[in-house]
């Protein structure tokens, strides 16, 4: 009993000094002082929009280097009506979700409007994509480019790929799977691709 009035007593102390020394350094903030990035509204959240049919190793390195940038990654899955899909929509997002799932700061979604609208309402500031090529490079500029018009308060936030990654994509993976090869190499472990393929027919 002693020692626990003891401890409430120290971290009590502690906690005025701190604040103390907070205000003294920052006479604008007061006792209440919190890390802004800590407060709902100033969270930086970003969507990382895409097909991923299928996620590779090469998104999920971007979405975990881009862990220490933002506070919380919103990996949107688009629907695209003009785009054939290989693995259907729902499980790309189950899949997904499984393999963050005890990661608190990826969330998994889907949407079926402009990817602007999405960013709206998930209050999303940043865009994130990734780029391997020059390609990619010209592409993601056109599409940023539009997106800064259409939405000036969302910045797209682009990362490079590993070395090793970039000459992974969904569309050589979707190849081999259609062949019944083995994707092991370039999908995440613990992406539960298997569950999803059985039953599929090979195309
Ligand atoms: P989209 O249909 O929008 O191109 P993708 O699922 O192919 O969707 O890609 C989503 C994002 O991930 C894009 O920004 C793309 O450039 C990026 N990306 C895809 N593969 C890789 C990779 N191997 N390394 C880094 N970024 C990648």
């Amino acid at each position: 009993m002693h020692t626990h009035q003891a401890g409430k007593v120290s971290v009590r102390s502690y906690s005025f000094v701190s604040n103390y020394i907070k205000s003294k350094v920052n006479p604008l903030k007061n006792f209440a002082y919190v890390c802004p990035a800590q407060t709902s509204g100033k969270m930086r959240i970003a969507v990382f929009p895409g097909s991923f049919d299928p996620f590779t190793i090469g998104h999920e390195s971007i979405v975990n280097r881009a862990l220490s940038l933002f506070d919380k990654i919103i990996i949107g899955i688009g629907t695209n009506n003009s785009k054939r899909f290989f693995i259907p929509i729902e499980d790309r997002v189950e899949m997904i979700r499984v393999l963050y799932a005890h990661v608190n700061e990826v969330e998994v979604l889907s949407y079926t409007d402009l990817t602007t609208e999405f960013c709206k309402r998930m209050n999303a500031k940043f865009m994130l994509r990734g780029l391997r090529t020059s390609a990619d490079f010209e592409y993601e500029k056109s599409i940023a480019q539009v997106n800064q018009v259409m939405l000036p308060d969302v910045e797209t936030v682009f990362m490079l790929t590993l070395p090793e990654h970039a000459s992974i994509n969904s569309s050589v993976v979707r190849e081999v799977l259609q062949f019944g090869g083995d994707v092991s190499k370039f999908i995440p472990k613990g992406l539960p691709m298997e569950k999803y393929l059985l039953g599929r027919n090979k195309l």
